[in-house]
Parts: C-alpha cells; sequence; structure tokens
C-alpha cells in the first residue's frame, strides 16, 4: 500500500455493460456504477453504441462528479459500457481513466478492465516492437490495443486475444455494433450476467449493479468466457480452458458489497459467519461487541451472536468524509481515522470491547482505532479480525502494500497487540474462514495469506511458490 493510502486493501475497479433497446443505457450505466462505487473513487466514465458511433465520456472523480443530465442525455444508443476506477497500475491522471478507446480499422473499441496482468511489461513491448502506439501506462489500454489489432469482428478478437493475456481480467468491450464481456481463466475478478425484465441484458462486477438496474441475476461469466451480448440475448464461447476457478477470496471478506452475491450466498452471510467463526476460534471475556463500520460490522453481529456478549453501534462513521488516501497532506491523512469514525464514550465507557475489522494491512489504522476508544473510556481493547494475518502482496489488481509493509508478515499476533496498544490480538484462521465462506478451498485464490500464487507474478522479489507446485517463481 503506498503511503498515501489510508491503512486498507484497495479495490481495482468495477465494470458494467448493458445492451437494452429502447432504454436509456447511459442512465442504466450510471446508476449501476453508483452500486459500484465502493470498487473505484478515482475516476467513472461511460461509453454508449449506437449501431454506427462509440460516445465516450469519462473523467476523475465520483460517478455524480463526472456526470450530469447533459453529459446523460448526450450518451445515446442501445449499448453501454461503465467503469469506475481505483488505479493499481498507472497513475491517477485522465488518460488512465476509463472506458479506454483504441481505434482499428474497422471503427473504435472502448473498455473497461478490472484486473491486473502480469505479462503487461512483455506485452507492451511486442506491441511497441510491432509498431502499435501505447501511450498509457495500463493494463486496459493494453488489452484494447490487442483487440485493436486483430481482424474480425470483436467476439473473434477477443477470443484471440484471451490466451495472450496473464493475470486477472474482468472485461467489458464495446464497438459500434458488439458488446462483449469476458473473465480471465481463473475468474480471479468477478462478473455476473443479468437479464432485464424487459428486453436487455447486462454484465457487471458485483450483483448489487444488477439490483440496482432492476435486472435479475442470471448467472457467472465463467471462467475463461466471452459473452457476447446481442439484442436476442447472449452468445458464448469458452475462449479458454477453465483453470480455477480462483475467485479472490477477499472480494468476500472485504471488497464486495455485502448485499451482492458471490456463489450462491450473499456477501453479508460470508461475513457474519466469519464473525462466528472467529468467536469460536477465539473468543474472550468482554462486556461488548463492536464492529468498525461498515465492513467489519457483519462479522461483529455474527461473532456478538456466537459469543452472547452484546453486540454495539459504539463508533458512527461520518458517511460524508471521504476514504482517508484523499486526504492532501501526511498532516491530514494522520487525522484520517478521527475524520472518518467518532466513538461514542456513553457506550464504550468503562467496557471490555472486542473490536472486530476485517484485515490489518500496516497496522496504522488499528493503533489509531485502538488509541481513539482508549480515549474515549475503553477499558480494554481486543482486536478481533475476520480474515487470516495478509503475508504476502497481491498481484492481481489488489493494493495490499509491499511485503515490507505488511504488518502481519513480520510480526506475531502479540507483537501487534503491542505494537498497537491493543490488550489482544487474534486472527480467523485459514480453515474457519473457508467454513465460513462454506465452500472448497480449492476454488479460491488466497495468495495474500499463504504465498501461492495460483498465476505466474511479474517479479520473484519476494520468495514465493506456485500453487500446489512448491516451486520458485520466474519472471513471467
Ligand atoms: S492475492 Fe489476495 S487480494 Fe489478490 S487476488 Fe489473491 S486473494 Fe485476492
Amino acid at each position: 500500500m503506498s503511503a498515501r493510502d489510508g491503512d486498507r486493501p484497495r479495490e481495482a475497479c468495477g465494470v458494467f455493460g448493458v445492451r437494452a433497446p429502447g432504454r436509456d443505457v447511459a442512465r442504466l450505466a450510471f446508476f449501476a456504477l453508483h452500486a459500484l462505487q465502493h470498487r473505484g473513487q478515482e475516476s467513472a466514465g461511460i461509453a454508449t453504441a449506437d449501431g454506427s458511433h462509440v460516445t465516450v465520456q469519462r473523467d476523475l472523480g465520483l460517478v455524480d462528479d463526472v456526470f450530469d443530465e447533459p453529459s446523460l442525455r448526450s450518451l445515446t444508443g442501445d449499448a453501454a459500457i461503465g467503469h469506475v476506477r481505483y488505479s493499481t497500475t498507472g497513475a491517477n491522471n485522465w488518460e488512465n481513466s476509463q472506458p479506454v478507446v483504441c481505434g482499428r480499422d474497422s471503427g473504435i473499441i472502448a473498455l473497461g478492465h478490472n484486473g491486473n496482468l502480469t505479462n503487461a511489461d512483455r506485452l507492451r513491448g511486442e506491441l511497441v516492437g510491432n509498431g502499435a502506439s501505447v501511450s498509457a501506462g495500463s493494463d486496459s489500454e493494453l488489452i484494447a490495443a490487442l483487440l485493436a489489432a486483430q481482424p474480425g469482428n470483436l467476439l473473434d478478437a477477443v477470443c484471440a486475444t484471451m490466451p495472450l493475456l496473464q493475470g486477472a481480467y474482468s472485461v467489458v468491450a464495446l464497438t459500434e455494433d458488439e458488446l462483449v464481456a469476458f473473465r480471465d481463466p481463473y475468474g480471479v475478478r468477478p462478473l455476473a450476467l443479468g437479464r432485464l425484465a424487459d428486453e436487455g441484458w447486462c454484465a457487471a462486477s458485483e450483483t448489487c449493479a444488477l439490483d440496482q438496474v432492476g435486472a435479475e441475476f442470471e448467472r457467472e461469466v465463467r471462467p475463461g468466457e466471452a459473452v457476447r451480448i446481442g439484442v436476442a440475448g447472449t452468445e458464448s464461447r469458452q475462449a479458454m480452458a477453465p483453470a480455477g476457478p480462483r475467485l479472490c477470496i477477499f472480494e468476500s471478506i472485504y471488497f464486495a458489497r455485502p448485499d451482492s452475491l458471490l456463489d450462491g450466498q450473499t456477501v453479508w452471510e460470508s461475513r457474519h459467519d466469519m464473525g462466528r467463526e472467529l468467536a469460536r476460534e477465539s473468543g474472550i471475556a468482554a462486556d461488548l461487541v463492536v464492529g468498525l463500520p461498515d465492513s467489519g460490522t457483519p462479522a461483529a453481529i455474527g461473532y456478538a451472536r456466537e459469543s452472547g456478549i452484546p453486540y454495539a453501534e459504539a463508533v458512527v462513521r461520518n458517511r460524508y468524509v471521504g476514504r482517508s488516501f484523499i486526504q492532501p497532506d501526511p498532516e491530514l491523512r494522520q487525522q484520517g481515522v478521527r475524520l472518518k469514525f467518532n466513538p461514542l464514550p456513553s457506550v464504550i465507557g468503562g467496557k471490555r470491547l472486542v473490536v472486530v475489522d476485517d484485515s490489518i494491512v500496516r497496522g496504522t489504522t488499528t493503533r489509531k482505532t485502538v488509541a481513539m476508544l482508549r480515549e474515549a473510556g475503553a477499558a480494554e481493547v481486543h482486536i478481533r479480525v475476520s480474515s487470516p494475518p495478509i503475508l504476502w502482496p497481491c498481484y492481481y489488481g489488489i493494493d495490499m502494500a509491499d511485503r515490507e509493509e505488511l504488518l502481519a508478515a513480520h510480526n506475531t499476533p502479540e507483537q501487534i497487540a503491542e505494537l498497537t496498544a491493543a490488550d489482544s490480538v487474534a486472527y480467523l484462521s485459514l480453515p474457519g474462514l473457508q467454513r465460513a465462506i462454506g465452500r472448497p478451498s480449492d476454488g479460491f485464490c488466497r495468495a495474500c495469506f499463504t504465498g501461492e500464487y495460483p498465476i505466474p507474478v511479474p517479479d520473484a522479489s519476494d520468495k514465493l511458490r506456485f500453487e500446489g507446485a512448491g516451486a520458485t517463481v520466474s519472471p513471467a
């Protein structure tokens, strides 16, 4: 995690695509992006296609900052894609906002991408070597350029390009007359298909975006699958043999919205059950269970139910303060937690607290939280983390921090308690996490906990192992 960030794993991006003749597709995309705003707050964009033109609007800022009535009215057509971005690769400048656009012989491709390629440097070098111009730093422009270099229709181009890509990608791509959604063979990032009540289909990073536009969840886009969303329905091609699935397990822990469905279970339920497991594994005598809103709340409720200790809303979140990473200077960032959370001394005073949080990255938030609760009069503060210790960085589109910065990579829970001034710190075990999610471990990427990376990673600066093979990683 970079120094400017708050102490959280950072979401990568959210994508949406829709074809709905006769509907205001730009407005549908706008509302869907609203539902996906938690996945990226640095830029937002929508592209529409009317059969002969592609129109794009994108800018830095939140969805509401980027679009207004006139701009939505100017985006016409019967198909649209949308994107919200958090920059894991490439600087946060306008050029890297999405949808990216790339010219091809027969027109234009607009594209939105969630994930991270692990062979981007090599692919970029090959493209440049072949005379292509690749100006922006993002993997997404690279994918668009590779698609543009392929002959034929968009679905053919996607199927020809996917075998070249290595890494995590859930993508929506649009030309004047085609809309295709596709997902890497490991299915690291989520992508769901939905059907609108009247004529129309859509694809979205999370089912909460389908709910937002009144679409019925149909199914997940399968790992390695490319789906053309046409007027008459969808056309599917298994462009690559599925290699997974290896869905990012952090989607269940933190990234996805609690009302989204992952593999048929709501994320809220999974998080609630993580809290239950945590209480079974590391219960402690206390007076109150407190969740840090909003991401820690379902697990805190689960912990309270399992332990019998009352749950209390003892920390109020100021919903109108931006995330701490947007603070402009270090001094203000230092105050980030206090700007976002305010404790209730009348609830906390003299109480032994179990504080449930979803993860610890560098520990800066935990330290500030403990200090804040002690100042408010807490007698004891026991930190319970509803995920296992994060020991390894992520190469698949989540900004987790380098290994040196990961607190748990170099400290035991006892040492972390000392460093954060907590009375105790305990994490959920990996088996406990799997029990809570209720699905087998081999369906997930868990590399930030285990160091077992399902997809080769770009460099060997850390000592890593391929999943199951125990081999040393070589550069991709
Ligand atoms: S390394 Fe961790 S954050 Fe990254 S994709 Fe795998 S589980 Fe998700």
